[in-house]
């Protein structure tokens, strides 16, 4: 409810992310195939609160940026790109000088909170808007001690009056430039932008909303493994394929040839089982199809190999952040009989898609002579997947 006043935030980025243990800026760090800092950017953007984006990186990570934007696209509401300070203070005081002097509220964001909701930041411009500076936080669910030097409890405050203070926090920019100067002539320091403004000015509003406590600080691999599972919940996908039988053909399913009198027509190997599965992998997220991935009009797939075109698809579903955790395949046939071929094809299609061979399930069965698959015109084979987090 910003009523027509302009809005920019710090995006601070300019921290090594020693905790994380990475040997880089954590903010780069691939989160379920797209980066910390990209993620973050997306939530700012997305909210549709906010007019200008300045991000503060260390200089040494410019070039790591530029790549970046290369690979995930240039966020359209960073205005200016700054060079951070020694400390996240010196960051972020760099980054409200480069915000636009028209700039009526300015929030300080840190790079590594990716999961930062329109939510939490209308709450925190309304708390703004009011009372000139307000802050989101969190209930503190454990009881806190404060210690001494040799790691006694001194003293427990009372919990109901403590709160975790996150990011965005917001202020109107001429105050806390003001703050933020007052405390460099001043030699103040601070951990958080609301202490300064404290220390100068004041109470800062405390906001919070039910989705605060995802609001959480990128810090520790664990935080990254978190939250990737959050990002990348199971799917569920089912492929469905019928090829023809015909004289002069191999028979390939599941990427085995079984010997067999006649085998399956297409532009491919005519893998039908392998088939169905890829199209399962695709649905489970949305990806389309193996017709669209690889149409029969293109010679590059002639007599291809469908455990080539399998890898592919493994690909584009860990580009995805995603790898197979569970794949069931029928296959819908009157003759050959399958059974002794069955553990080869579990093998080579896990094989494939790097996963153990348990994760693989395929049978066959027949239709008591009815229907196509029974009349031996043709095979049919389904398959159902469900993709989990991985390969991110
Ligand atoms: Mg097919």
């Amino acid at each position: 409810m910003k009523d027509g006043r302009k809005v920019g935030c710090v995006v601070v980025a300019a921290g090594r992310g020693a905790r994380a243990g990475l040997g880089y800026n954590k903010a780069f760090y691939p989160l379920a195939g797209r980066s910390v800092l990209s993620r973050t950017l997306d939530a700012l953007t997305d909210s549709g609160c906010i007019d200008e984006l300045v991000l503060v990186l260390s200089e040494d990570d410019f070039n790591a940026y530029e790549e970046l934007t290369a690979r995930e696209g240039r966020n359209p509401l960073v205005a200016r790109v700054v060079k951070g300070g020694s400390t996240r203070q010196a960051s972020a005081h760099n980054g409200l000088r480069a915000l636009s002097e028209d700039v009526n509220i300015a929030l300080v964001h840190d790079a590594a909170r990716p999961f930062v909701s329109r939510e939490m930041i209308d709450a925190v411009l309304d708390g703004v808007i009011q009372f000139g500076a307000a802050v989101i936080s969190t209930p503190v669910s454990d009881t806190v001690k404060e210690t001494n030097a040799q790691g006694f409890a001194v003293r427990t405050p009372d919990r109901a009056s403590l709160r975790a203070v996150q990011t965005p926090q917001g202020f109107r920019l001429g105050e806390i430039l003001e703050a933020y100067d007052w405390a460099e002539r001043e030699n103040v320091a601070a951990t958080d932008d609301a202490s300064l403004y404290e220390k100068r000015f004041g109470p800062v509003l405390l906001v919070t909303t039910p989705g605060a406590g995802r609001n959480v600080k990128m810090t520790t691999q664990e935080d990254f493994a978190r939250a990737e599972e959050r990002l990348c919940p199971p799917r569920v996908g089912m492929g469905y394929d019928v090829h023809r039988l015909v004289e002069g053909r191999k028979l390939v399913l599941m990427g085995v040839e079984v010997p067999w009198e006649k085998g399956l027509l297409g532009h491919s190997d005519a893998d039908v089982a392998l088939h169905a599965l890829m199209d399962a992998m695709l649905g489970a997220l949305a990806l389309g199809d193996i017709g669209h991935l690889f149409p029969d009009s293109d010679d590059r797939y002639l007599g291809i190999s469908s455990l080539k075109l399998l890898e592919a698809v493994r690909d584009r579903v860990a580009e995805k952040g995603y790898r197979v955790g569970s794949a069931d395949v029928t296959i819908i046939c009157q003759r050959p009989k399958l059974a002794p071929y069955i553990r080869a094809m579990r093998e080579t299609t896990a094989r494939a898609l790097g996963i153990p061979v348990d994760c693989v399930s395929v049978k066959a069965t027949t239709t008591e002579g009815l229907g196509f698959e029974g009349e031996g015109a043709g095979i049919a084979a389904q398959a159902v997947t469900m993709l989990v987090k991985g390969a991110c």
